[in-house]
This record gives C-alpha cells, sequence and structure tokens, in this order.
C-alpha cells in the first residue's frame, strides 16, 4: 500500500484530530512511497530501529515516537543516531499517542479491559475507563490476576477493600489520574507508573493502587493495531517487543 494511504486511514481511524496531544500523532519521520512490511513496537528506541532494519521494514508504526512537547529540538547524540538510521534506511516512522490508548476497539485501556475480563466499562471523562469484576474476589486473587496477564509481579499499594469488584484503569504513566479513579469509588485504580505520593494517596482515599508496568500496560494497542492493517491492507506486520522492566 501507498504510505499517503497508510497515513490517512490510521488518521481516520484513530480519530486523532480528537485528541490534544505532547507528539504529533501520525508520519514523523518519512521514508519510501511503498510500504508492503511493517514493524510495530511500543517505542522508537534504537534496539528497535535496528530490529526493522534487519527484518527489512519500509516502516515502523509505534505508541511512543519522537518530538516530544518537553524535549530539546536539537537532532543530536542519541537522537540523531535514531533518525540517521531510519533516514539511511528510507524508512518511515509512524506514531500514535494518546489516541492509541483511547480506541474504544483496540486499544491500550480497551485492551486491557479485555484482558482483565472487566465489564459494564464507562469511560471516565478523559482517557481512564471504569469497569466491574464478574464478581468481587479478595484484593490478593486480582493483583495475583493482573500480574499473570501481564507475566509481570505488580507493585501493590494496599489502601482499598478487602474484597474488590469495582476496577478503574488507565495505561502508561497516569498514576495521577488516582484522583479520577477516587472521585468514581473505585476499588482498585491500575496503570504503568508510580510516584511516591501514590503511597499516600491510596492509604488515605481508601483506594488499591496497582503500578502494572508502563510498557507491560502499552504493549497490547500497538499490536493489536498491526494485526488489524495485516489483516485489512494483506501487508506483513511484525511486532517487535523490546523488554523494559519501567
Ligand atoms: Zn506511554
Amino acid at each position: 500500500m501507498l504510505r499517503s494511504e497508510l497515513v490517512e486511514y490510521l488518521a481516520d481511524f484513530l480519530a486523532i484530530e480528537q485528541y490534544k496531544d505532547y507528539a504529533p500523532n501520525g508520519l514523523q519521520v518519512e521514508g519510501k512511497a511503498e510500504i508492503k512490511h511493517i514493524v510495530t513496537g511500543v517505542t522508537a528506541c534504537q534496539a528497535l530501529l535496528d530490529k526493522a532494519v534487519e527484518l527489512q521494514a519500509d516502516a515502523i508504526l509505534v505508541h511512543h515516537g519522537y518530538f516530544w512537547k518537553s524535549e530539546s529540538p536539537e537532532i543530536t547524540g542519541f537522537k540523531q543516531k535514531r533518525i540517521k538510521t531510519l533516514l539511511v534506511n528510507d524508512m518511515n516512522l509512524l506514531a500514535y499517542h494518546l489516541p492509541l490508548d483511547g480506541h474504544f476497539e483496540l486499544g491500550n485501556n480497551a485492551m486491557l479491559g479485555k484482558l482483565w475480563a472487566l465489564e459494564d466499562i464507562t469511560p471516565i471523562p478523559g482517557l481512564v475507563r471504569l469497569g466491574r469484576l464478574a464478581k468481587a474476589v479478595p484484593i490478593k486473587n486480582f493483583v495475583e490476576q493482573v500480574s499473570n496477564s501481564l507475566n509481570r509481579q505488580v507493585l501493590h499499594l494496599p489502601g482499598g477493600p478487602d474484597v474488590v469488584q469495582t476496577i478503574a484503569w488507565c495505561s502508561g504513566g497516569a498514576q495521577n489520574y488516582i484522583n479520577q479513579a477516587i472521585d468514581w469509588r473505585a476499588d482498585v485504580y491500575i496503570s504503568g507508573e508510580v510516584s511516591e505520593q501514590t503511597t499516600h494517596i491510596a492509604r488515605e482515599a481508601g483506594i488499591h493502587y496497582l503500578a502494572a508496568g508502563h510498557h507491560a500496560t502499552e504493549r497490547l494497542g500497538i499490536k493489536m493495531l498491526g494485526e488489524h492493517l495485516a489483516e485489512k491492507f494483506n501487508i506483513e506486520c511484525h511486532f517487535v517487543d523490546v523488554k523494559n522492566p519501567v
């Protein structure tokens, strides 16, 4: 397919116009015009780029791309090396941040809801979701369920009831949205990362907090997006998981 078709399709499919984001959503670095093979991954780090070169991909599709609002605009050091890798290999870089967290069918938050078999899912204004377990379970069992589902031991900061049913969650570095989860009376709030203050907020507001990993909670959306594109446009797509303990 043509790069232009892919960019146009994803802009529409992920409704990028609806999000105010910290980085550009869409084509970030332009490469060849024809795309037959895409590599997907969470972050456009050097290891992902090198693997994409090895696999002779025409495009890389990620959740965390480049050109964040907070970063300096100079293209030097590791950033120069990354961009050079793309340009020398005529490889496109496409990145979708918040639109991929929020997509109702295959976004990170939608996929986590499915992974934990949550029901009656309601979007809380913003990106946080609220759902319910089919039946209430001891918090210990739920922590184990989340750990097993993501293949890593999650960090549990206790504060809520012994038995839980109402779960709020938001992928990535969304620990500060714990306040929304409290307002919506969730028993548990799950995000990727954690701050020092999260411990105290959980204890004092009567909610459990689970730090389940930024990378771990954001693998599913980009992987599903690649599978969706492969099926819809009959192109080759490989998900490459560059391990990250955070
Ligand atoms: Zn993220």
